[in-house]
């Protein structure tokens, strides 16, 4: 599938009606970055760093950690690299540690929740990617934040720990941007001022979908129950999209769902800019995005909401297949 779409690499996802849409590929491994190149993504949009804890036997050395991120970074040769800080517990348990007991462990003590309540392990990374990024310019993404008070506190960290570096002689990155994920739906009802401190924000789709219809995406009998095009997730989405362009906030969206064509489609159709996948998905979503009129996709998705359809995939599969 690469090979075929390997024409479009150097090509920009720009659609006919001229609005240009960023791909960017979803990443965790150093086995990753050799796609960096081939699918001719515009930079990492999602680097899971919990990846590099989940295959060893122990917490890593911070010298270990920014030696990893650095040579990441090299990968990318100048593309962005957006790195996430850990998002531990879930469905992601580091054999090193206390199994956490807990009945719900989606809505338990995971991610970020745990880099505030214990911050040793969130400071050495914090300080890991700032010595990385040495020279050079930082982002770094806070994964599941909840509230606007989460975001401000990580922040801190991060402002703290560089400030250690800076207090050590060290050099520390050009540039540092710190992004929230959105993962779960009260994040959209945050205050403006969140989202006017927030330098970007990512839309976690799978977070964000599986809390906002209440069901498991680990669990086979709920996970497809609710479709990504239904109307109140777009509603949703919507929401955040505008709240986000108000504030003159950067906006992507991650998750699985950015590298299924149809959904990419509709998410950049509600006017959604940069697209993180998987980067397989690269090519056949650049293909279709450079076929089609988004706002002719537009009129489509407002015309199927406006007859009260439940999602709008029929409207734009129909639609897609006339073009
Ligand atoms: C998400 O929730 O959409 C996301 C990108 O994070 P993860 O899949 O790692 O939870
Ligand atoms: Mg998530």
């Amino acid at each position: 599938a690469q090979q075929r779409y390997s024409s479009l690499r150097n090509l920009p996802a720009e659609a006919k009606c001229g609005s240009r849409i960023s791909l960017l590929m979803n990443a965790g491994l150093m086995a990753d970055l050799p796609s960096l190149v081939n699918s001719g993504a515009d930079g990492v949009g999602l680097f899971r760093t919990e990846l590099q804890f989940l295959v060893r036997t122990r917490v890593p050395r911070r010298s270990e950690l920014a030696a990893i991120y650095a040579r990441v970074m090299d990968a990318a040769q100048g593309r962005p690299v957006i790195f996430r800080t850990l998002d531990i517990g879930s469905d992601k348990v580091l054999p090193y540690m206390k199994p956490q007991d807990e009945p719900n462990p989606a809505m338990g003590w995971r991610a970020i929740r745990v880099g505030l309540d214990k911050p040793g392990v969130l400071r050495m990374q914090l300080q890991a990617l700032i010595r990385a990024a040495a020279g050079r310019p930082l982002s770094v993404m806070f994964p599941f934040i909840a509230n606007a008070a989460e975001y401000t506190a990580a922040r801190k960290a991060l402002e703290c720990a560089l400030a250690h570096e800076t207090a050590l002689g060290r050099a520390t990155p050009t540039a540092v941007e710190v992004g929230a994920m959105l993962e779960t739906p009260s994040l959209a009802f945050a205050p403006n001022s969140f989202f006017e401190a927030a330098d970007f924000i990512s839309i976690g789709g799978n977070d964000l979908k599986q809390f906002f219809f209440a069901a498991d995406r680990e669990n086979e009998r709920v996970r497809r129950r609710y479709d990504t095009l239904d109307v109140s997730y777009l509603a949703l989405i919507e929401q955040i999209i505008d709240r986000c362009a108000r504030a003159g906030t950067r906006l992507s969206f991650c998750g699985e769902d950015a590298g299924r064509p149809i959904d990419a489609l509709t998410l950049a159709a509600l006017g959604i800019r940069i697209l993180s996948m998987r980067p397989a998905s690269i090519g056949p979503v650049k293909h279709l995005i450079r076929r089609v009129n988004l706002k002719d996709l537009r009129a489509v998705i407002d015309a199927a909401r406006g007859d009260g359809a439940q999602t709008v995939r029929p409207a734009v599969t129909a639609w897609l297949a006339r073009q």
